[in-house]
This record gives C-alpha cells, sequence and structure tokens, in this order.
C-alpha cells in the first residue's frame, strides 16, 4: 500500500475541517484534507452564519470572499414565544450581525482556500485508522479509484460531521436522544413579509426545538425548517416532514405567508449533535472537532461557529504537541482545557436555558415580558449582536427569574 507522512490528517472538509487546513497552513503544518464528498457539495443546514463565524471567518481573511458570492446579510432576529408573541431584536449601531449563505457555497468556498495552501483529497473515505499500541499513528483512506492510502501523521483530526466515523473507531457513542435534535430544511419562494432578519420561533410543538425563517438573497425566498430534541420527537409522535407542512398550513403566525409559497428544493433532514452533554475529545493522537466533537448550541442550533472555532484550538493544540513531541491524550490536553475556557461556559449556560425553554408557561412569560418593555428588548438588542451568546442567556435567564 502506498504511504505518505504528513502532521496533521483532517478527515472531512466541512467549516471545521478547511478551518484547521487553514489555520494548519498558517502555522507551516504538513497537512492533508480528506473528504468523501466531491466539492461543491450540499450541507443540511438552515444556512445562518452567526456573529461567532463571522469572527473565524474575519481573522481567516475570508469575509470579503463569503461576501462577493450569493448571500444575504442579516440585521437582526425575530423570535416568537408558544403563545405567538413576536420580539423584534435589531441590531443598532452595526449594519448587519450574520448572513445567510448556502452551504453549498460557503463550505466550497472554505474548502477551495484550504486547497490552495494544503493538498487536498475529495471523494477519498475513511477506512481505517493505523495504531502502534493504543497510540493513532495515520489514517488509511480509500480513493475514488478504489485505491487505499495510509496517511502517516504526528495527529488525525476528525472533522468527519454528526455520524463521525473516526470518532466512533475511537471508541465514541452515539449520543444520547436527549442530546440530539433532528432537523430537517428546504428552499421556499413566494413568502410574504420576508424581512431582513432571522426568524425563530419556539412553537409549542417543538419547544425547546424551534420553526425557522432565513431569508436568501433571492426576494421572498427562504431556508425553512425545524428541529426538535430526538426524543422529544419520538414522545410527541412527530414526524419533522409533516410537522413542517403543518406549521405552515396551519398556524396563525405563517398561513398567510405562505399562502403562495413553493418548495424550489427537497426537504433534507439530518441530525444535530448538542453541547448539552459534555463528551471525550482529546485521545492519544487524535483530536474530534465541530459536530464529531458534538459541539451544537443547544437553544439555536448553531454549529459552524465552534465547528471554526474548534479548528483553531486543535491546530494550536497540535503546534504546541510538537514543540514536546508529545502526541499522548496528555501531551494535547491543551485543546481540552481551551474548550473547557471558552466554549463549554456558554453550552452549559444555553444547556440550562433548553431546561427552561421546556416550560411553556416560562417561556410565554419571558416573551409577555420582554416584547412589552422596550428597554428590555434594547438591551437583548445590545446584546445579542455585541456579545458572546452566553450574555444574551444570562440576561434572559435574570429576566425570567
Ligand atoms: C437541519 C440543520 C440546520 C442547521 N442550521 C444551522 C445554522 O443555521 N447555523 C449553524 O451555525 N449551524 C447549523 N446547523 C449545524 C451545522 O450544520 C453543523 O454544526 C456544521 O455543519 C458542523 O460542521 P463540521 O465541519 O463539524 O461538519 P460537517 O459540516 O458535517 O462536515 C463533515 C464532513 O465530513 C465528511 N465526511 C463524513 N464522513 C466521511 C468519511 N467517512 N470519509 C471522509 N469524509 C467524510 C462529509 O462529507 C462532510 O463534508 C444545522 C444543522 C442541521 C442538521
Amino acid at each position: 500500500m502506498e504511504q505518505r507522512n504528513y502532521d496533521v490528517v483532517i478527515i472531512g472538509a466541512g467549516p471545521g475541517g478547511s478551518a484547521a487546513a487553514l489555520y494548519a497552513a498558517k502555522k507551516g503544518l504538513k497537512a492533508v484534507l480528506v473528504d468523501k464528498a466531491k466539492f461543491p457539495r450540499d450541507k443540511t443546514c438552515g444556512d445562518g452564519i452567526s456573529g461567532k463565524s463571522m469572527r473565524v471567518l474575519k481573522e481567516l481573511g475570508l469575509t470579503s470572499l463569503i461576501e462577493q458570492k450569493e448571500h444575504s446579510k442579516m440585521r437582526g432576529v425575530i423570535f416568537s414565544g408558544p403563545n405567538g408573541q413576536l420580539l423584534d431584536l435589531v441590531a443598532k449601531d452595526v449594519p448587519y450581525c450574520g448572513y445567510v449563505v448556502r452551504r453549498e457555497v460557503f463550505d466550497n468556498t472554505l474548502f477551495q482556500e484550504a486547497s490552495k495552501v494544503t493538498e487536498a483529497m475529495q471523494e477519498t473515505s475513511f477506512k481505517d485508522l493505523v495504531f502502534d499500541g493504543d497510540q493513532v499513528k495515520g489514517v488509511i483512506v480509500t480513493t475514488k479509484d478504489n485505491e487505499d492510502i495510509q496517511l502517516n501523521c504526528k495527529v488525525v483530526i476528525a472533522a468527519d460531521g454528526a455520524l463521525t466515523p473516526v470518532g466512533r473507531r475511537l471508541g465514541k457513542e452515539r449520543m444520547p436522544e436527549d442530546h440530539v435534535m433532528v432537523g430537517i430544511r428546504g428552499y421556499y419562494k413566494g413568502i410574504n413579509n420576508n424581512t431582513d432578519r432571522i426568524e425563530i420561533h419556539f412553537l409549542e410543538s417543538l419547544i425547546p426545538g424551534y420553526f425557522w425563517i432565513f431569508p436568501t438573497q433571492n426576494p421572498g425566498e427562504a431556508n425553512i425548517g425545524l428541529c426538535i430534541i430526538e426524543k422529544y420527537s419520538k414522545q410527541r409522535k412527530i414526524n419533522i416532514r409533516n410537522e413542517v407542512n403543518r406549521v405552515i398550513k396551519e398556524e396563525t403566525l405563517f398561513k398567510e405567508r405562505f399562502v403562495n409559497a413553493e418548495l424550489v428544493s427537497e426537504m433534507r433532514g439530518w441530525n444535530l449533535p448538542l453541547g448539552s452533554l459534555k463528551s471525550k475529545k482529546v485521545y492519544n493522537g487524535a483530536l474530534l472537532i465541530g459536530d464529531a466533537a458534538n459541539l451544537i448550541d443547544p437553544i439555536t442550533g448553531e454549529g459552524i461557529g465552534n465547528a471554526l472555532l474548534t479548528a483553531k484550538f486543535a491546530i494550536d493544540a497540535i503546534a504546541d504537541a510538537i514543540e514536546t513531541g508529545d502526541f499522548s491524550e496528555r501531551g494535547l490536553k491543551s485543546y481540552d482545557e481551551m474548550i473547557e475556557k471558552e466554549i463549554w461556559p456558554e453550552l452549559k449556560l444555553n444547556t440550562r436555558l433548553t431546561k427552561l425553554g421546556r416550560s411553556k408557561f416560562l417561556m410565554n412569560l419571558f416573551f409577555n415580558k420582554a416584547s412589552k418593555d422596550p428597554k428590555m428588548a434594547e438591551m437583548l438588542s445590545q446584546t445579542l449582536i455585541k456579545e458572546k451568546s452566553s450574555s444574551f442567556s444570562e440576561k434572559v435567564l435574570r429576566s425570567v427569574f
């Protein structure tokens, strides 16, 4: 079998994997980026690129490139509670606070940039890990010509998404049903009253999950979908595909808006592994990032930001380990420490908020209060736009209690 040598092998070229390749190049590491798909490829998603993602894109120098592609700029967020009460939070001092970019476009942009600075192998699948004792020493991949190649390395980064075949090989178990959301999305045109805000509607049937409308760059068009905790979808006997139809045809807030709307894509479903449960992310010679490390925000369903951030943390940890020559779990533990410091407090807080979100009564209380109090709405807008999402959650929690 052919063998090749690298510092880092990255399996999966979604936002996490491509960002890891870009950060690896910045640090002068020899990396290879492997994906089973041929780019451009789609990924089931709401396509919402939040402030957190925007900050990493800026650091990578990719903001203007993204803005040259088809995208819409979002000026705020419209929320509604189970009782239908609306809360419209608009960015005041900044022209916009997020984008909606189709993942086919977004991921391909990152992948093409990564391919300029790193070796990339498309249509190449992860087959197995190579071990020396309990230390990962590389990966065997299978190319589209059915050829197996052994990629030896110091560290493997698993950026291979929610099902994470690399993580499974390392012993990671499937997430329990109350820590995974099931989501579905499609593109509709002819929607009435689209705004320049993303819309998140906490409907009674879905809470703490929600129904979303994320407007694209085309007037009247949006990515729409919903997500619900897997356990609840079973308990409440909700078929997510049928539920989308029910929501747009029957719910008071939407039936007029969707009266002439037409589905212009497939409805596609996928899993959202939530960061509401801590799990192992560091192994001897391997790190899990993004969805592979279950880091999706349990309230917003946002995972791109943490996939990009953990790509950066993983490369920083590997660069540190190269200094010491220790690629064991101990040598790579700074990766865990960065997540613990920068990401976990937010996930922990939003997990608490999800528990509150399970109560229809408390959700309605919050929406009634916030929508009737302009000062509170203003404070929440400012927090949402300018600060970390944990500060937003903290203020929501405080306002309820
Ligand atoms: C319905 C839905 C709506 C969502 N909406 C949003 C949103 O609006 N905003 C947001 O921030 N997040 C959203 N998310 C979450 C977001 O999509 C993920 O968090 C994000 O894609 C994670 O990026 P990643 O790079 O970790 O993994 P992925 O984007 O899943 O990329 C994984 C890559 O690994 C590759 N791969 C898998 N297996 C193999 C293999 N065996 N060999 C080689 N390659 C392999 C895949 O082809 C893929 O390219 C949503 C998710 C869902 C399901």
